[in-house]
């Protein structure tokens, strides 16, 4: 590629940039690969997490829709929230790791009532739009607000997916597939680690 950069002081510049190209390269592929082996989906999640103003709509613990509202993304250091959060909900919400299916509390839950980010409580989905996947994941066909959840592509591990993370702090919840049932055809995947159930009373 550097054949078609425009040569005006002769060789000498040429090979630096060339130098410091190839040195770059080396280190960013270095810096790729150890990511890699540390978490494979860290990246879609990683750099998002910067002080902002985010649009969510708030529900009540009843699944009643309130309020559209701008408040400020919840921004945590990687020490309080793994204070925060119970074991297995850290490595999954702020590092986008992945529970194994059928290990977590919500895939074969039917209950009534509503799903709440674990991280930040924000409201997320719905026992009414949740169904049976058979994936051993709690599966969904639509957030509760398309506001709420924020659609990210994601190709960390070689596929195209979408990563599905909460609008107002970021967490990873799961990703969303296109092979969903009626109406929307959509299969939000999520892990139960990333939820907290309100149970409708
Ligand atoms: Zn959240």
């Amino acid at each position: 590629m550097f054949e078609s950069v425009p040569d005006q002081d002769g060789k000498g510049e040429e090979k630096v940039g060339r130098r410091v190209f190839l040195a770059s390269a080396g280190a960013a592929l270095g810096g790729a690969l150890l990511w890699h082996w540390r978490t494979p989906h860290v990246i879609a999640a990683a750099a998002k997490s910067e002080p902002g103003i985010v649009t969510i709509v708030q529900f009540s613990d009843a699944g009643k829709r309130l309020a559209k509202v701008k408040i400020p993304r919840v921004v945590k250091t990687d020490e309080e929230w793994r204070k925060q959060l119970p074991p297995g909900s850290f490595g999954i919400t702020r590092h986008a790791d992945t529970e194994f299916a059928y290990s977590g509390k919500y895939w074969n839950l039917h209950d009534k009532g509503l799903y709440r980010c674990i991280c930040c409580d924000n409201a997320l989905f719905s026992s009414s739009t949740k169904f049976d996947s058979g994936t051993g994941w709690p599966s969904f066909w639509a957030p509760l607000a398309q506001e709420n959840v924020r659609e990210v592509r994601d190709t960390t591990i070689g596929m195209e997916r979408i990563a599905v993370s909460c609008t107002e702090c970021d967490a990873h919840l799961g990703h969303v597939f296109d092979d969903g049932p009626r109406p929307t055809g959509l299969r939000y995947c999520m892990n139960s680690a990333s939820l907290r159930f309100v149970k409708a009373v």
